[in-house]
């Protein structure tokens, strides 16, 4: 009956630990601060983002709003293509691009990340990727991970360092 009692203290530990995070911790983010995913696959390129919807929209709520029904449908528009997201050093073309911000649309309250990929169909010998949003996001700080056929490596980005070398 001891094991038992010890293990039934146990479970209520364990539950009061799940309890007591909160809810939105999976999504949970910091105002200012990114990720970019940078991998390769012979010509094949992906480059993956994470960014806090309020940097990029200045909300993260369902637009409840005409302004933040505009801000969304211009973010939108500029995710279509990577002219003012990033742009790789060498020749490439954009096959793929996906962007989850339509999901905000479906509302709930806490963080909302903005997720955006693009594929790149490039050439040989690009040797770095660089970060063009800076001028138009409010994101400040992006940790930068590659993974590629030469090698891995992970990267601070900042407005004053651009420039993801490897
Ligand atoms: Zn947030």
């Amino acid at each position: 009956m001891k094991v038992l009692s010890i293990a039934y203290s146990f479970l209520i530990i364990v539950v009061s630990y799940f309890h007591a995070l909160p809810v939105n911790a999976a999504n949970a983010h910091v105002h200012g601060q990114g990720q970019i995913f940078i991998s390769q696959e012979e010509n094949r390129w992906q480059i993956s983002l994470t960014l806090p919807a309020a940097d990029m929209l200045g909300f993260e709520h369902t637009p409840e709003t005409d302004a933040e029904r505009g801000a969304l449908k211009k973010v939108a528009e500029r995710l279509e293509n990577n002219s003012q997201i990033v742009e790789l050093s060498g020749r490439c073309s954009v096959t793929k691009v996906k962007h989850n911000l339509e999901n905000l649309k479906q509302g709930g309250n806490g963080h909302h990340d903005i997720d955006i990929s693009y594929t790149f169909d490039c050439e040989r010998g690009i040797t770095e990727v660089q970060v063009l949003f800076f001028k138009w996001v409010a994101t400040d700080l992006v940790k930068a991970q590659w993974v590629l056929e030469q090698g891995q490596g992970t990267q601070d980005v900042t407005p004053a360092k651009p420039f993801i070398k490897w």
